[in-house]
């Protein structure tokens, strides 16, 4: 595979055409040319500049490969890297506006039972500019430009762990929120982790500022090794401990994910365990209930369960919301259409 042309900050991008011995504003061509999500060969700069960079770089890192569109406006994109590989991303339309999750990685290995990511193991990791692509290419297709943005929010939630991807995933969001950029503020950023705990407090040092957000899904330890492998690895205790760390440094407020899974985490018992395990900390609890998936037999709750667990929350002084489960008619969780996109086309 050749080089990715979409991982070199503006910075760096100078360096390159100086290099080369090009005119500095050529750089800014580049750049400008690469954040409207354009192709190298479309690049408005001489043939000769074009065919020099065709030699080392991916012409286009991502392709948009299909895209499903859910009746309540939600929309799946099914992309291909350079390799072949594919990835999925979903846009899902808000009041203030627009919100990509992206992936990370091809596949995971974080084996999280309830979760079509990982059914295959990981894949590979993606570049940083692979990454920015998905968002440049879906700007680019809902008809943004870089002046008026389609893309205003960006939750790092799809497939792959974003901390088993750490030093891709930090120029990521370097180059995201660069100015000149698409320029997407850190505030308007979301990253989930599994809870990867040493990564987590390295990130704390980052100066990113963004939404730190972590899949928790239960209550104790030892319901969480039920669903969760890495359990194992790092307790409750010790991701709360680096989410106050992420608090005292950045003074952001921290998520906790809980999908909610019928008969094992969304009884009374459970809510009134979490609000002991979560009282008075700076966070906020997304609620959702579990995506079925159909190569597992787990199952989220109905909405009455969900909305009253919603209840106990926030009754007890828990900051919660209950996220409505979007674009579920066209395979919305994670992973789930990669994996029915593969088992169509596998070649048995
Ligand atoms: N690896 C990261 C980010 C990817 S998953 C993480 O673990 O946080 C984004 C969120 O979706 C996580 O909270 C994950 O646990 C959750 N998720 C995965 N499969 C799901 C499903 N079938 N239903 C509901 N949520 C799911």
């Amino acid at each position: 595979m050749k080089k990715i042309l979409q991982d070199l900050s503006y910075a760096e991008l100078v360096s390159l055409t100086a290099a080369a011995g090009e005119k500095p504003f050529r750089a800014r061509q580049i750049f400008e040319g690469l954040m409207q999500g354009k192709k190298i060969s479309a690049l408005p700069v001489p043939a000769s500049m074009r065919a020099a960079l065709l030699a080392e770089y991916e012409d286009e890192p991502v392709t948009i490969k299909e895209v499903f569109t859910s009746k309540d406006g939600t929309r799946k994109f099914l992309f291909e890297l350079a390799d072949g590989n594919l990835i999925e991303g979903v846009v899902m339309q808000y009041q203030y506006g627009n919100t990509q999750c992206v992936s990370t990685q091809v596949g995971c290995r974080m084996g999280c039972k309830f979760c079509a990511s990982t059914l295959g193991g990981r894949i590979r990791d993606l570049t940083a500019g692979e990454i920015l692509s998905e968002v440049l290419a879906v700007n680019r297709f809902l008809g943004g430009s870089l002046k008026e943005r389609q893309i205003t929010n960006v939750v790092l939630m799809g497939s792959g762990e974003p901390f088993d991807n750490y030093e891709n995933v930090v120029k990521f969001l370097r180059n995201l929120t660069a100015e000149g950029g698409i320029c997407i503020s850190a505030r308007n950023v979301s990253l989930s982790t599994c809870g990867l705990v040493p990564a987590m407090k390295k990130f704390a040092g980052e100066g990113i500022p963004l939404n730190l957000t972590v899949s928790l899904h239960a209550v104790t330890d030892e319901e969480r090794r039920r669903t969760m492998p890495i359990a194992n690895k790092y307790s409750i205790a010790e991701i709360l401990a680096a989410c106050g760390e992420y608090f005292e440094k950045t003074g952001r407020r921290y998520i906790f994910e809980y999908s909610l899974i019928e008969g094992e985490n969304a009884d009374m018992p459970h809510a009134e365990a979490l609000v002991a395990l979560l009282k008075g900390r700076p966070c906020h609890v997304n609620l959702i209930r579990l995506n079925p998936v159909k190569e597992r037999n787990l199952k989220g709750t109905d909405e009455r369960t969900a909305q009253a667990f919603l209840k106990a929350l926030l009754s007890r002084g828990i900051s919660a919301t209950l996220r409505r489960s979007m674009g579920s008619d066209i395979g919305g969780a994670c992973g789930q259409l990669r994996a029915s996109y593969l088992s169509k086309h596998s070649p048995d």
